[in-house]
């Protein structure tokens, strides 16, 4: 900010600012030697039918062992990589593990049908976010059908720009999902318009469903939305019987959650 004050203003930092500002050039710049030295890791939860408590998908969730700090989860450092830009080479990281561990789970015979990546809006307005996406699949050799990108409301509201793009994805046979729904600015008014597969009905309904409640309704009436625009529902955060049994009176196709398994690491997946 003070860069583009121009030099003859003054700019006052407090201690405190300064103490912010030094932690992050710490992180920023450990950020980038994390991506360097291959301190990142994906881990996966598992996407489950609430109908047959098969697993149908997994969701690519990032974790950095940082050598000092231990693990660091992706709600301390994503919004430091958007800042600065890195998002866009451990976005691309990201997808690129992904994809090479799908495909290597489907050569095993594992079943799975579906890896959901996050991506965020940096990553998704990069003009050449499509060719990145089909470069990935060619070097990967996965077949589109088992990616599905998950993307929040931020991304898609400048929907001029952002409806084709989903297009051109959505042609390719790559599926999309709007995540953390209810969250945002909503966004009725979108959902008409955005060629997605599923919707993820955040957690924050969910926390709070207890028969009779305002957000079993507001659930209830998302689920019957969703599967009159066609798309699937996934509710995110289930962490106890009751909120499954709650949710197996719905028509909601899938849940992710604590309940059934927290993310975990490819080989713990496999076991
Ligand atoms: P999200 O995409 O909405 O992911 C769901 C978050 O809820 C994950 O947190 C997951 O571990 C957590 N979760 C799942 N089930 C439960 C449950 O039953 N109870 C509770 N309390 N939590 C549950 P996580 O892994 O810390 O990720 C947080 C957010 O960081 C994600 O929210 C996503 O927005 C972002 N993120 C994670 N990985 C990536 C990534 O690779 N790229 C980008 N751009 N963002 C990412
Ligand atoms: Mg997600
Ligand atoms: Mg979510
Ligand atoms: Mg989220």
């Amino acid at each position: 900010q003070s860069k583009s004050n121009g030099q003859n203003q003054y700019c006052f930092f407090t201690p405190d600012m300064n103490e912010e500002v030094s932690k992050k050039l710490l992180l920023e710049s450990d950020l980038r030697k994390g991506l360097k030295e291959g301190q990142f890791q994906l881990y996966y939860q598992p996407q489950v039918s609430v109908a047959s408590g098969e697993v149908k998908g997994y969701e690519a969730l990032i974790r950095w062992e940082h050598p000092e700090y231990g693990m660091v989860s992706p709600g301390d450092f994503i919004p430091l990589a958007e800042e600065t830009g890195l998002i866009i080479p451990l976005g691309r990281w990201v997808l690129e593990e992904a994809c090479r561990q799908m495909m290597a789970w489907i050569k095993d015979g594992g079943g799975v049908l579906r890896m959901s990546v996050n991506i965020s809006a940096i990553q998704f307005q990069q003009p050449d976010f499509v060719q990145i996406v089909k470069d990935i699949l060619a070097e990967t050799g996965l077949p589109p059908a088992y990616l599905e990108l998950e993307m929040t409301e931020t991304i898609v509201q400048d929907t001029t720009q952002s409806i084709p793009v989903m297009k051109e994805i959505r042609d390719m046979g790559v599926k999309i999902s709007l995540d953390d729904f209810g969250t945002g600015y909503s966004s009725l008014s979108y959902l008409k318009d955005f060629p997605l597969n599923t919707l993820k009905i955040d957690k924050s309904f969910i926390d709070n469903m207890e028969q009779g409640s305002r957000e079993k309704a507001i659930v209830d009436a998302i689920i019957h939305m969703a599967h009159r625009l066609e798309f699937n529902v996934i509710a995110e955060g289930i962490e106890n019987e009751a909120q499954l049994q709650l949710l197996s009176g719905e028509a909601c196709e899938e849940y992710q959650g604590y309940y059934y398994s927290p993310p975990l690491p490819s080989s713990k997946i496999e076991k």
